[in-house]
């Protein structure tokens, strides 16, 4: 429990190892947290974006972090909600453990998510949760190399959800 924090606020301003990215398939770009990652990460990120040929639902890659202050991005494409009966669980679940199993490649000890799916794709958003959490508590089990993962959450209502559950 030591090793997981919550933030509030802006995942970008984060002096971390890796933030992970919620991104969409094409990883070039889109709103919400993708958006703003891509705007202080400058050009030079969506370029390297282009070299990666996209990446799949649950799946994760990694690039450098350009003008961001952390070192590395993990982008991960979640689920889009389509009422829970598309494996949309079990895709969140693959997207934590992915961004993990890359970080622990990269000898990445500090790593910050923000909550994949609860924007755009509109997945509920304590569900979400619960899923990030049980997830995560599961890899620290078995990890010992990574040392913080913070839960960025940026809206009041996933601030609270995770406040609740991590308490
Ligand atoms: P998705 O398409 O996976 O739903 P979004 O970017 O729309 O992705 O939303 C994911 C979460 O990221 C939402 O909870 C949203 O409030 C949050 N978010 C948006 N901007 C930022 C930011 N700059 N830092 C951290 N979280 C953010």
């Amino acid at each position: 429990m030591e090793r997981i924090e919550i933030f509030k606020g802006d995942i970008t301003t984060l002096k971390v190892d890796a933030i992970v990215n919620a991104a969409n398939k094409t990883l070039l770009g889109g709103a919400g947290v993708d958006g703003a990652i891509h705007r202080v990460a400058g050009k030079e990120l969506l370029a390297e974006c282009h070299t990666l040929n996209g990446c799949n639902t649950g799946e994760a890659k990694i690039t450098k972090a350009y003008n961001l202050p952390c070192k590395f991005v993990i982008h991960t494409v979640g689920p889009i909600w389509y009422g829970g009966k598309n494996f949309e669980e079990d895709l969140l679940t693959s997207c934590y453990k992915k961004s993990l199993e890359l970080a622990v490649n990269n000898n990445i000890e500090t790593i910050a998510f923000p909550n994949i799916s609860t924007g755009v794709y509109g997945f509920p958003k304590n569900k979400a949760a619960v899923i990030a959490i049980s997830e995560i508590k599961k890899f620290l089990c078995n990890n010992k190399s990574i040392k913080k993962i913070i839960f960025a959450t940026f809206d009041e209502e996933n601030f609270k959800i995770y406040q609740h559950n991590l308490a």
